[in-house]
Formats: C-alpha cells, structure tokens, sequence
C-alpha cells in the first residue's frame, strides 16, 4: 500500500475503536479516595503525608536515591539548573527538539540556550556530533569549558529522553565529561523507560520528571528533581521550600528560595496514579505493538520503536515518514484530526522561536528533517482496552 492521509486514517481506525486524543489521564485507581482524604482532613496544601509518600514511591520506581516533588517540571528544572551550579551568562547543552520548557528554564537563570541536533536512532541528542561539534568551537582552561566564539562558559549539559524514548547516555556522559560539563537529564517524559536495564534519571548529577495533564502519570500538574546525592536532594528540598531555616516560630530563610514544593492534594493524585504505573506501562506497550504492526506494511511510513539498549514508555507514539514524503505532514494531520484522531506535529525546533534565534547552536539538520517528518498520534494507556482485533 502507498501512503495517502486516508491509509492512515484507516489504520489508525484499524487499531482505535473510536475518537481518541493525544494522551489522556486515567484515573481508576485511589484517586478520590486520596483526594477526599485531604479534604476530609485540611492537608490540602504545603503540608501532609502525601508528599514525602509519592516522593519515596518516585525513588523507589526510579531507583534513584531521592526525589523531591515540585508545582511542575519546569520548576523543577530551574531549580536542577540552580543546584547544578549554572550561572547568570553560562551556556547550557539542549537539544533544539524538545518541548520549550527545556531551554526555558536556562533562561530563568540568566544563562543561554546552546542548542544541540538530535540523532534519528533515538530522536535525542546525538553524542558524536555534540562532540564533534564542542571540538571545534570549546576549549578547556583550568577545567572550565569556555565557548572560542562567544566568550561565555558551558556549564552543562541538558539531554531529553524525546518522547519517552532513551537518549544513548553512555557515550553523552563519556562527552559531558571531557567537557567537565554537568549531565542534568530532561526525563520529564520517561517515566518507566530504562537504558541499558537502568531507569532514566539515573545517570545524571540530577535529572527531572513532569506530571502535567498529559504525562504517563499526572498530578494535575507537578513536577520532581531525582538525584542520588544526598547533600543535593537536601538542597534541593531547601531551595524548593522557600529556604526556611527550621525553627519553631521564627521566619528564617538563610537563601532567597523558591515556593515550588508540590501540594499535599496534588501528592496525593500522584499516589494514586504511581500505584497503577505498571499497568499504564503495559497498557502503552501493547498499544505500540498494535500501531507497529498495522503501519508495518505501509510504505513511505514507519512506527518508530525503542532503540535497542532500550526499553521505553512509549509516552507519545511517533510516525516517521520517509524523506520523500514529508510533504504529505500536514495533509495526515488534517486527515486524522479530522477524523477525530489527535495528531500532533514535533515541537517547532526552538532555534526557530523568537526568543531563542539568536542563541548559539550547532548545524541542525537532522533536528530539521525530524520536525519535518514526525508525527504523533494517540498514545493514552487507556486505549490498550479498546485495541481492535
Ligand atoms: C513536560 C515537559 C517538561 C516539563 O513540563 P511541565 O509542564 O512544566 O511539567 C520539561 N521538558 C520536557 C521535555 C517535557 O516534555
């Protein structure tokens, strides 16, 4: 069969029983019982067992060390930045695709977004070209890695697990190290995929996760900073709460803080919904293998799966058209949400984006042509239920 937006239409209906949006939350599990209970009981807000509770379940999920729960993901990657020693003027490493509030964050701290291209394989930063590319235009004086062109420190390095799918972390730590950079990872959207057997998050200094609406487990909205040091999750508690030095009654902040700590009534939807993370997991899996082998026969468009050190969440499913058809992106996009299946292009690559033109980046080719070529389609756990067939 040769591609037109009606082939996948129809196998899009081939494997959905009816409408379905881009990614849904399903709430079946403790939800309202946990919720009631903060309302029963007036833990509604910046106190309550439900935080320190969905703080343990993220460590234990994640096998990282510690995990302190923020108001959002980008909260949290601000706060990542700040503990990651990132300063007013530095340089920071992020993939040109990627959801905006990657590079966001590096702007909250007065620092500038260096954007870096993405390989196919894995649709993340490819490590063989930021190396090639800090080759060229960084040199290393006294340990700090300084920019040639723009006068300005690198300081670290802010890879995405794009789409749920692992960036290849072994080589970009080799990379982040030559360039005594500071690997902070973007798992906002890979909670639940592993690289080479170990949860993402795991390999940084610290990384984050998001909970908003769309993500494989919400709390409405939120966010948490993972790291397995100590003395940084301890700061990352402080810097997150206000910096409040602990005293009975007096007012004490010892740094100017952030009031980014999660809602006790946010921790406990995110309870509820950590309890049930196996079974979206599963759910977004056998949806995958039900997308893979209905567009397997499908010429000019393929279903991309897990790089092979991977296993992934399948956060949001992703369609690759060939070259030669990426002129037909936004006729399918038309057709499938049309046909009430949501669709949605990659992200605008954010060296296009106003506010970030002017800020240094490597060649971004393949950031380009994936953009080009890339679209998502429905990937909530709860259509596994309904798969045809
Ligand atoms: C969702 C997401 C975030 C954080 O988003 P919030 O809405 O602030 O929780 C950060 N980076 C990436 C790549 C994301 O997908």
């Amino acid at each position: 069969m040769t591609l037109e937006p009606a082939t996948v239409v129809e196998t899009l209906a081939s494997v959905l029983s009816g409408p379905a949006a881009l990614h849904e939350p399903t709430i079946t599990g403790n939800e309202w019982d946990y919720v009631k209970d903060c309302l029963d009981t007036g833990w509604v807000s910046t106190a309550g067992g439900y935080v320190d509770r969905f703080e343990k379940m993220l460590a234990d999920f994640t096998g990282v060390g510690h995990a302190v729960a923020t108001v959002t993901g980008t909260a949290a990657l601000h706060a990542a930045l700040v503990l990651a020693g990132v300063k007013a003027d530095d340089e920071v490493i992020v993939p040109a695709l990627t959801f905006v509030g990657t590079a966001n964050a590096v702007t909250y701290l007065g620092a500038v977004p260096h954007f870096a291209d993405a390989e196919e394989r894995t649709l993340g930063l490819d490590p063989a070209k930021l190396e090639a590319h800090l080759d060229d235009i960084a040199e290393i004086t006294d340990g700090i890695c300084r920019n040639k062109v723009t006068g300005r420190r690198i300081a670290a390095c802010v890879p995405v697990h794009t789409f749920g799918h692992p960036v290849d972390l072994d080589p970009l730590a080799v990379v982040c190290e030559k360039f005594n950079l500071v690997l902070v990872e973007d798992a906002a959207e890979s909670l639940g995929s592993y690289y080479n057997g170990r949860h993402t998050g795991n390999h940084g200094r610290l990384s984050v996760l998001s909970f908003n609406g769309n993500k494989t487990v919400t709390t409405g909205g939120g966010g948490a900073i993972l790291t397995n040091d100590a003395d940084l999750a301890a700061k990352a508690k402080h810097l997150t709460t206000t910096a409040k030095v602990a005293h009975k009654w007096e007012y004490s902040h010892d740094i100017a803080g952030f009031n980014y700590r999660l809602p006790n009534i946010n921790a406990a939807l995110g309870c509820a919904q950590m309890e049930q993370l196996s079974d979206f997991l599963e759910g977004k899996r056998r949806l995958a293998q039900a997308y893979e082998a209905a567009f397997a026969n499908i010429d000019g468009v393929r279903f991309f799966t897990e790089p092979p050190f991977a296993k992934s969440n399948y956060w949001l499913n992703v369609l690759l058209l060939d070259p030669d058809m990426a002129a037909l992106r936004d006729d399918i996009l038309a057709a499938t949400n049309d046909s009430d299946f949501m669709t949605r292009p990659a992200w605008t690559p954010l060296h296009r984006l106003p506010m970030f033109t002017d800020c240094p980046k490597m060649g971004l080719t393949v950031a380009e042509d994936l953009y080009a070529r890339l679209i998502n389609i429905p990937s909530s756990p709860g259509l596994a239920e309904a798969i045809n067939g």
